[in-house]
């Protein structure tokens, strides 16, 4: 039988409520105020994300998609023009080039429509599962995916629900005993505790809405 999460509903009401005062992150913000939010620009966005701090993220977002939206928009864009717009997001360069690379397979391949499934998705270059499955939830708002980030993959396994090395056996080990309704909420919810409370090195145990249900697991020195 799969092993069930034991005080998952308690667990996310406490997450919830503790995190709700807080910003999420920009890929997964419910409404942009100045960009028109699609899964084109979900997209752009997540991968001007890769290694950048989310204040970064979020200007260089706005510089780049506030005006330039679509494909079509960015491939009449010399890639010197991109990354003026976009730094300093980390490897500003070659972000630069797979932005414009990427829309023009989107415009060649895919009818100027961003793919939307995990395979087609895939395909694009410099794509991985975390932006794939970024995109299908907050793009596309479909359900029924798992975006799993450093944070998301750390913190299942502190509190002892899994035992997983990376991200990607994280999402699998996850999608079979996190319960479905839980689903759609976990990327940020998860993200944003990842920066605030359950941090890299040392968390900030002694302030979470959760301690009582974590098992700490390799958790060597808290606050
Ligand atoms: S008790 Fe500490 S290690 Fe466990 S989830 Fe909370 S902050 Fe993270």
């Amino acid at each position: 039988m799969v092993k069930k999460i034991e005080y998952i509903d308690e667990i996310f009401k406490l997450l919830k409520e503790e995190l709700e005062q807080h910003k999420f992150p920009p890929v997964s913000h419910p409404k942009w105020d100045e960009i028109i939010n699609t899964p084109f620009t979900t997209l752009i966005s997540c991968i001007l994300s890769l290694r950048t701090k989310d204040e970064v993220t979020d200007k260089a977002s706005v510089r780049l998609l506030k005006k330039y939206n679509t494909p079509e928009k960015i491939v009449k864009l010399s890639e010197k023009k991109i990354q003026k717009l976009i730094y300093p997001v980390g490897f500003y360069k070659t972000k630069s080039k797979r932005i414009k690379e990427i829309s023009n397979t989107i415009i060649d391949e895919y009818n100027s429509q961003v793919p939307d499934t995990i395979e087609g998705l895939l395909k694009l270059k410099g794509v991985g599962r975390k932006t794939a499955n970024i995109v299908m939830v907050y793009g596309h708002k479909k359900s029924g995916f798992l975006p799993i980030d450093t944070h998301c993959h750390r913190i299942p396994n502190r509190l002892g629900w899994i035992n997983t090395k990376t991200p990607d056996e994280t999402e699998f080990a996850l999608k079979k005993i996190l319960p479905k309704k839980y689903w759609d909420d976990f990327n940020h919810l998860f993200v944003t505790f990842g920066q605030k409370i359950c941090v890299p090195i040392s968390p900030f145990c002694s302030k979470c809405p959760i301690e009582n249900y974590c098992k700490k697991i390799s958790v060597l020195k808290s606050r």
